[in-house]
């Protein structure tokens, strides 16, 4: 073993780091990245990587923007962050105008967290209280089947039930599970949905047009409005977990924009400070901020964390969001939702596809996988590995490609690819 002073930075992250989803028995040396530069990341080497799904969805205008750069430089210097308990900032108090012209009309209230997974938390523990704070004991929660809300207990317990969850079920608490509405089993779903609200259903908490992690899954406005409708009707509050397609991934600002009204609840991260800092948000309606406030200490909402509100993150998000009401980043996203609807066209009918699917400024691609089930388990890492090489990050769920870039991204560098995406599966189609 070389001394710490001489090994390689590689060495040394394997020394000292545990990294996220990351099976280190057998897996390759992470790599080491020195700099963000717009759509592409940059390497030891000087490689330049094509960022294709945006840093785990978090980046919106490219890395190292220059002006959200300039705005976390500007507030490191002049406030990095005070308790939020008893205290506040402007930068907070921005963000929080900001996003409330943003949101569906509805929305009147703007609770901060870290991260996508403290935002659903968030929304699950207000809810249960805004019922408990009533003298009503209602604390079950509807939740889709094959959803994705994060990886904190609360969040995990609401998600898809599977390998990554095994250790922990026994401590959830319990949930009704429904299916996901996608294409072809709306009615079922309703039906569903319908059967499981009861006298103590809380909330419904869902990943509103897309869920994300379950591999890109498409589902219509429609049917979620009739989900919406029928939990309006029974009294169920519904919270919309926006955290992946907020910030127009969908193409309109937020997936509940399409709705007739706003959820009661909403929860977003992610694109929030254009991929810069971690921020977490929870907005809330009137009704249930006000079943908080009360003489009744007890009516409290307990809970915060360290960095809650912290200044610099919220200087972040504002310079994202004041980038992203330009007339200049609007025609971007609209040109990027045109452009990956045509490519979704573009592969819809390709051999080695079960088909191609877009919503937005997101394309997905599902692999024809066949029954060889041993070749689907390594397929994932297959394409992954292929694509590095190509200096192009493409994180694949499953058989299932997806192109979700930064909305910096021109039509060329798009071109370029899906042209190495069709390579491969023209290659993938001969060999099968
Ligand atoms: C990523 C994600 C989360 C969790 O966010 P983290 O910031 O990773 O904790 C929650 N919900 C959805 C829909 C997500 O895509």
């Amino acid at each position: 073993m070389p001394s710490i002073r001489n090994m390689s930075l590689l060495q040394k992250d394997i020394q000292n780091i545990w990294h996220p989803f990351t099976q280190t028995y057998g897996s390759e040396a992470p790599v080491a990245i020195l700099k963000g530069e717009g759509l592409y990341l940059i390497d030891e080497e000087g490689n330049r990587i094509i960022d294709a799904v945006s840093s785990w969805w978090t980046s919106i205008h490219g890395h190292c923007h220059p002006y959200i750069a300039q705005k976390i430089a500007e507030q490191a210097s002049t406030l990095d962050h005070v308790i939020f308990a008893g205290f506040t900032h402007p930068k907070a108090v921005d963000l929080s105008q900001h996003l409330l012209r943003l949101l569906p009309a509805n929305f009147s209230k703007i609770f901060f967290s870290d991260d996508g997974s403290t935002a659903v938390e968030v929304a699950i523990k207000m809810a249960v209280q805004y019922w408990h704070n009533q003298g009503q004991t209602k604390n079950r929660i509807i939740a889709f089947k094959e959803a994705y809300h994060g990886d904190t207990f609360g969040a995990m317990a609401i998600g898809e039930r599977g390998a990554f969850t095994k250790a922990f079920e026994s401590l959830f608490f319990e949930v009704d599970f429904i299916d996901a509405p996608l294409p072809g089993s709306e009615e079922r779903c309703l039906q569903q949905l319908q059967e499981a609200m009861r006298s103590d259903t809380a909330a419904f908490i869902f990943e509103p047009l897309l869920l994300g992690t379950a591999g890109m899954q498409m589902y219509s406005v429609e049917v979620l409005q009739k989900m919406v409708d029928l939990c309006k009707a029974a009294g169920v509050l519904t919270i919309a977990d926006e955290v992946l397609t907020g910030f127009y991934r969908t193409g309109k600002c937020f997936a509940t924009n399409n709705l007739k009204s706003g959820s009661d609840i909403i929860c977003l991260s992610k694109g929030i400070t254009g991929g810069t800092m971690a921020l977490g948000v929870t907005a809330c309606a009137q009704h249930i901020y006000d079943a908080f406030v009360s003489e009744d200490k007890f009516k409290t909402f307990f809970h915060g964390h360290s960095y809650t509100g912290n200044p610099i993150a919220c200087a972040a998000a504002c310079a994202n969001l004041e980038l992203l009401a330009t007339a200049d980043s609007l025609q971007k996203i609209s040109e990027l939702c045109r452009l990956q609807a045509q490519w979704a066209q573009h592969f819809a009918a390709h051999p080695a596809l079960r088909g191609a699917r877009n919503l937005g400024t997101i394309t997905a691609l599902e692999i024809k996988t066949g029954d060889n089930t041993s070749y689907f388990n390594t397929l994932r890492d297959t394409i992954y590995q292929h694509f590095m090489r190509k200096n192009i990050l493409l994180r694949p769920l499953g058989n299932i490609i997806y192109v979700l870039p930064p909305y910096c991204i021109t039509a060329d560098e798009l071109q370029h690819i899906y042209s190495e995406i069709e390579l491969f599966l023209n290659q993938l189609h001969t060999k099968s």
